[in-house]
């Protein structure tokens, strides 16, 4: 009981300490100092550089390596490129891509079925970057939507239309990240 009396009494200095007056606290509450370094920051920056941009009117560049849209690709003379080796198939983490193939009388082999649930994908390039014929590849759309889950599980036909509509784009971001690789 005796050491507990003491221990109150101990503290008692620091409490009184912890709420002493400051002149310099009220000072600076009396020139409302918080709002006045909150409009010096404002002040600062209302004349520097403006680096918002004013989208969907105002793009910001992309970069060649961008990870949008995917697409399928097709060679000049409109035969696709994929020869459904499965191996984007096998790489992609999110089990997005889902792939069928089949053999052609000619003995080629190309897919019966290519589809990518975007709802699952986590645009990590992988998918490209296993490819060994350029064919599947994220583009620079980033503008799109679904409003319906279905709306973003994109089939073969709708790759290669996306493929078919923006190859020159998708040519030209892969021969300007050619250098790097
Ligand atoms: S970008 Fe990644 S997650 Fe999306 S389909 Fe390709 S490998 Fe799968
Ligand atoms: S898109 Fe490329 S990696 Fe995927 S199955 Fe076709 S050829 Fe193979």
């Amino acid at each position: 009981m005796a050491q507990a009396i003491t221990t109150a009494k101990a503290a008692a200095p620091s409490q009184a300490a912890g709420s002493s007056f400051s002149l310099k606290d009220f000072f600076k509450s009396f020139v409302l100092w918080e709002l006045l370094v909150g409009m010096k920051l404002t002040g600062r920056y209302a004349f520097s550089r403006k680096v918002t941009v004013q989208f969907p009117e105002e793009k910001t560049p992309l970069s060649p390596r961008f990870r949008g849209l995917h697409a399928l690709r097709r060679y000049d003379n409109g035969e696709e490129r994929c020869i459904a080796c499965k191996l984007c198939e096998a790489v992609c983490p999110a089990l997005a891509i889902t792939i069928e193939s089949t053999v052609r009388d000619d003995g080629s082999r190309r897919t019966s079925r290519y589809d990518i649930d975007l709802t699952k994908c986590i645009f990590c390039g992988f998918c490209e970057e296993s490819c060994p014929v350029d064919s599947i590849v994220e583009t620079h759309i980033l503008e799109y939507h679904g409003e319906k889950r279905g709306d973003l599980y994109f089939t073969k036909e709708m790759l290669l239309a996306v493929g078919d509509r923006y190859e020159k784009d998708i040519a030209a971001n892969k021969a300007a990240d050619a250098p790097y690789r």
